[in-house]
């Protein structure tokens, strides 16, 4: 028996058992996927380029993140936006240009991409400490333990459980029981998830022509399927790509119709260089491991932090943590820094006491 298990192995549950594991305390993360990381991932191109596909910036505001980048030796650097950005208001009228100067944009990027924090986090916690491809879905009280069983009836048994899925996600995925609570199980069914839906693309270009010509790479677009579009150059500033956000229709586009439909529109931007590009890459986020079948719509960050997410259950064996049970920049890095920090407390103290 395990004395602490956590269920997913992104920024959240990854964060948690490293501060378990400087406790003292020994644990066995447990992950859906056949990869670690979740809305963390990075995706290298034909040149190596370092493209963020989930999380990519933060701000010096976000101190529990900053705090565990020095902690795991890792730096960061500051978004390029220097030169002419452009906003796009209709496909038939040009875009209007403005300048933003430099350093009046607060944002950062992981060197050598946000990936590394995962990296780092998965050395420290070593090889057997998280067991890919176990996808869960039954939680059963047994008094003196958990049963935790997964998709191919394997179970697991432990002392403590620590949950660190969406919450939406995770009432509508995984069976308890006993069952919880209605009332926290309503309020898990409209949580918000950050992020889920949402589509991302990257572009990787051998030179980096948008700043050659006097282009910061920033693009907001009412008009195009791609709405924001930034520079994504690495911090040497030896790989270059340009990377953004897609609106809500990518979905229905097959993969091959996206792309063109993105360098057509960097075409119409930044020239005809645009199409010369080396590898085009793009992710949907609205696969079963953010996103459960039968979603209603919510607004961002709904229900984030609602204090049930403080409380344990099935007689303190059972806690909850991730970007979404906190109330501080919930939804981002940092929210889920935030959440692990405070579980890894609460559970390391109920362990030694
Ligand atoms: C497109 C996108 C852009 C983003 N941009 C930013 C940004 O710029 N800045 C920022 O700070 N944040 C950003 N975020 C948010 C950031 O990625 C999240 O805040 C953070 O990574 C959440 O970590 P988490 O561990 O709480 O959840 P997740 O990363 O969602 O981890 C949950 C884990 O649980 C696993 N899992 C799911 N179901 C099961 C199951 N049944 N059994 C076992 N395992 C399961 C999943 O596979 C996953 O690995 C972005 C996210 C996305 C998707």
């Amino acid at each position: 028996m395990e004395d602490v298990i956590i269920i997913g192995a992104g920024l959240s549950g990854l964060s948690t058992a490293f501060q378990l594991k400087k406790a003292g305390i020994s644990l066995k993360i447990l992950e859906a996927q056949n990869r670690l990381g979740g809305r963390i991932v990075t995706i290298y191109g034909n040149y190596q380029t370092p493209m963020e596909m989930g999380a990519t910036w933060f701000s010096k505001e976000h101190k529990h993140l900053l705090q565990l980048l020095k902690e795991l030796n890792i730096s960061y650097f500051e978004q390029h936006t220097e030169g002419v950005a452009l906003f796009e208001t209709m496909s038939f009228e040009p875009p209007q240009q403005y300048f933003v100067p430099a350093n009046t944009y607060s944002a950062y990027r992981v060197q050598g991409g946000t990936y590394s924090i995962v990296e780092a986090l998965y050395q420290i916690l070593g090889k057997g400490s998280v067991v890919l491809n176990t996808e869960i879905v039954e939680i059963v009280d047994e008094g003196k333990s958990l049963k935790i069983t997964d998709s191919l009836q394997n179970d697991f048994l432990c002392k403590k459980l620590i949950i660190a899925l969406p919450p939406q996600l995770l009432i509508n995925t995984i069976r308890f029981s006993p069952a919880l609570p209605q009332a926290v199980s309503q309020v898990m069914q409209k949580t918000q998830t950050w992020m889920s839906g949402s589509s991302k693309f990257s572009v990787e270009y051998k030179k980096p022509f948008w700043k050659e010509n006097g282009f910061s790479g920033s693009v907001y677009s009412q008009s195009g399927l791609a709405t924001e579009i930034y520079d994504h150059s690495n911090f040497e500033n030896t790989k270059f790509a340009i990377k953004g956000f897609l609106n809500g229709s990518a979905n229905h586009y097959s993969f091959e119709e996206r792309k063109d439909k993105v360098i057509a529109q960097l075409k119409h931007y930044f020239g005809n260089k645009a199409q010369d590009f080396e590898s085009y890459n793009d992710k949907v986020w609205n696969d079963k491991y953010i996103q459960s079948i039968n979603v209603t719509f919510l607004p961002p960050h709904f229900n984030n932090g609602h204090p049930v997410f403080e409380e344990s259950f099935m007689n303190n064996k059972l806690f909850f943590t991730g970007t979404e049970t906190t109330h501080i920049f919930s939804g981002y890095m940092e929210g889920s820094i935030i959440a692990s920090n405070s579980i890894a407390t609460k559970v390391s103290k109920i362990i030694k006491k």
